[in-house]
């Protein structure tokens, strides 16, 4: 019989798996406790469960592990970053930043990407497969035991496009904000505008923070370097987010990676400021990673571009680059390790 991975279910789901094996119900709550509070590691660890049900829950199940291939530590901030080993042998990764708020975890939802964005690394190595609810979740419970920090907010911004794992990475925020320790109003889910999943996740109100990779102002632009952009035009977008605002109350935060000579110059600003002129959002300058394989350049006018923006009434702020010593940018390390 095959084993059920026991950390990707719900309370109520282990409360309906262990009746069917004669426990109570409030076994299958000790069980969760244990999993995602104490978040031991093996059956053994769980003390005030009997060696028989101990046996069998190993019978009948298993916790996922995740093996720490490489670590990455930044020698000018204390970014720390995993390369992990998953039990079919594929690799992802995640990155435990720290900030002046607390620590703060970049997962990953899959095992590469399907989105062929033409400046991500996360594209280049290929596409395998979705990453299990207890898979993300292990990304975050690992980087807290190895690091000995606390996580306090969570952004799904490593490998992969969160909104095409939808089912999964839902279970999983439902899964983390079971317990106490993070609230999902410390959660950003990004996603690079898969629109008929942003009315969805709206309707689901989890009180999450959307952030939309945005990058260009106009469909020529934006289709030239992100396909999905020929699927989900810009105006369904905008469409998109603005009912996820009205629906949540929660704001959306625009990422905006600056090109150098692509999209960093005045026309593109004013073209920005037009096309989220009265939306209540904030836009986010990420100065572009450059990766080996890629020809875009990192801009030059990041500073330059946010006044415009600002000049223009917008919120607008640039990303601090962390970890940059370590290649802590989405895809790079899995690519390496190629
Ligand atoms: N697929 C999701 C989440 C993963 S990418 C999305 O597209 O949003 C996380 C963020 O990093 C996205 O905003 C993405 O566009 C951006 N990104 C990817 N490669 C980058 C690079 N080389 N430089 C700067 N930002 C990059």
């Amino acid at each position: 019989m095959e084993k059920t991975d026991i950390l990707s279910l719900s309370l109520e789901e282990l409360i309906i798996a262990l009746d069917a094996l004669g426990e109570k119900k409030f076994r299958a709550e000790q069980i969760f406790s244990w999993l995602h509070v104490k978040k031991v590691t093996e059956f053994e660890e769980m003390t005030n469960i009997s060696l028989e049900l101990r046996t069998k829950l190993s019978e009948n199940f298993y916790i996922k592990r995740l093996n720490i291939a490489k670590r990455l530590e930044s020698c000018t901030d204390n970014t720390i970053k995993y390369l992990y080993e998953l039990d079919d042998g594929n690799h992802i990764e995640t990155v435990l930043m720290e900030y002046n708020h607390g620590n703060s975890v970049c997962i990953s939802t899959q095992v590469g990407c399907k989105m062929g964005c033409k400046f991500c690394a996360s594209t280049i190595a290929g596409f395998r497969r979705n990453l299990a609810p207890s898979e993300m979740l292990m990304q975050i419970y690992m980087a807290e035991k190895d690091s000995g920090r606390h996580v306090d907010s969570l952004v799904l911004m490593g490998i992969g496009e969160p909104l095409d794992n939808f089912d999964n990475v839902v279970k999983f925020l439902r899964l983390l904000s079971a317990k106490d320790d993070m609230s999902l109003r410390h959660v950003s889910v990004s996603t690079c505008g898969l629109v008929n999943r942003i009315y969805e996740l709206a309707d689901l109100k989890l009180g999450i923070t959307l952030s939309v990779s945005l990058h260009a102002p106009t469909n020529e632009l934006r289709s030239s370097i992100m396909p999905i952009n020929d699927r989900f035009r810009i105006e369904e977008l905008m469409e998109a987010c603005k009912y996820y605002f009205n629906t949540t109350g929660r704001r959306i935060s625009y990422e905006f990676a600056l090109i150098d000579g692509v999209n960093d110059n005045r026309q593109s600003a004013d073209a920005l400021l037009k096309l989220l002129k009265g939306q209540n959002c904030h836009v986010n300058l990420i100065p572009v990673n450059e990766i080996k394989e890629g020809v875009f350049k990192r801009s030059v006018s990041v500073e330059k571009y946010k006044q415009m923006l600002i000049d223009g009434g917008l919120n607008a702020t640039v990303r601090r680059t962390l970890g940059a010593d370590i290649s802590a940018a989405c895809g790079q390390l899995r690519r390496d390790n190629k």
